[in-house]
């Protein structure tokens, strides 16, 4: 879907980003981590155009995005930011509709895409004729992100996007995220500095440091391999085991064929979230069921310490 060849970005002199090389397949879910100034927002607006690389070459869907009208490439692309940029003086209706009325879609049709991404951003239909000052920083972070979505773009790009929500409007926003990723099958380029958000939602995560990439993998490759001291130390090796364990689900580590009586909990929790469970219910074993609401199986305390193997 992406590739970078060779990038080079300049500021003033000063490298932003240093022979960067990078592929990103179609369909996955890529987290660019690093410290700040590592040049993460620069490697992702080089992508739409934002910012014009120096030397080497972006591909987009196979072609030089150089020889792209720019305008034609954004529009292809989906872009959120952590300072939002809504247009004030639209309503929230008219701020998702930005792309589509762009590209000049029948009133009829923009008018049922609002209504379908309200819906799937857990967004009141209410609030579609208010303005973005009458709603809410958590409000207002979904409207962002259903504008980046609204013409159903090839490519998703989302500049810290969740920044600006209190820890549990956050996750609430990073499961929907997901859901719509693994629903659509789109391509999502994600920025953050957040380590858990990075463990939660990415499939590839690469971790960039003074403009160029550390490491690149899948997280459990980087924070069981790291590639460096760099690397070894920005995942920090205190909460490593807890970060582990964010990895693997209560479903995947439960054992078959045992069964227990007794509050289940589901398949899809995170081994973290089994081990609070496991120390507020003062216990070792817990029944898992699956979404059927089936039980699935037994997950022991001990498994939890066997996660390093099995992810
Ligand atoms: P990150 O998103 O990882 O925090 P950035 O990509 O924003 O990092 O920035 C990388 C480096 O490039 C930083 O040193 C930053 O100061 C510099 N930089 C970014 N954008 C500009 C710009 N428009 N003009 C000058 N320097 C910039
Ligand atoms: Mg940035």
């Amino acid at each position: 879907m992406i590739e970078f060849n060779q990038v080079s970005k300049v500021f003033a002199g000063k490298e932003a980003v240093r022979n960067l090389t990078l592929h990103i397949e179609k369909g996955s879910f890529t987290v660019l981590i690093g410290t700040s100034g590592s040049g993460k927002s620069t490697t992702l607006k080089m992508i739409n155009r934002l910012v014009e690389h120096d030397s080497g070459e972006i591909r987009f869907a196979g072609e030089a995005i150089e020889r792209m009208d720019a305008r034609a490439l954004r529009r292809r692309i989906g872009y959120a930011i952590q300072s939002i940029g809504l247009f004030p003086h639209w309503n929230v209706a008219k701020n998702i509709a930005t792309v589509p009325a762009l590209l000049g879609w029948p009133k009829a049709k923009i008018n049922q895409r609002v209504e379908e991404l309200l819906a799937l951003l857990n967004l009141d239909t209410q609030l579609a004729s208010r303005f973005p000052h009458q709603l809410s920083g958590g409000q207002q972070q979904r409207v962002g992100v259903a504008r980046a979505l609204a013409a159903d773009p090839e490519l998703l790009l989302m500049d810290e996007p969740f920044g600006a929500l209190d820890p549990v409007n956050r996750q609430a926003l990073q499961q929907e995220m997901l859901r719509i990723q693994k629903l659509s099958g789109r391509t999502v380029v994600l920025v953050t500095h957040d380590i858990d958000e990075a463990l939660t939602l990415a499939d590839q995560l690469v971790l960039m440091d003074g403009g160029e990439i550390v490491q690149q993998g899948r997280p459990v490759e980087l924070l069981t391999q790291p590639a460096n001291a760099f690397a070894r130390d920005f995942f920090g090796r205190s909460e490593l085991g807890v970060r582990l364990l964010a990895l693997g689900r209560a479903g995947s580590a439960a054992r078959r064929g045992e069964w227990l009586e007794g509050e289940p909990i589901a398949a899809t929790l995170t081994l973290r979230e089994a081990l609070s469970q496991f120390i507020a219910r003062r216990t070792d074993k817990l029944p898992v069921i699956d979404q059927q609401q089936q039980p699935l199986g037994v997950l022991h305390f001990s498994d939890l310490l066997r996660q390093r193997e099995t992810n």
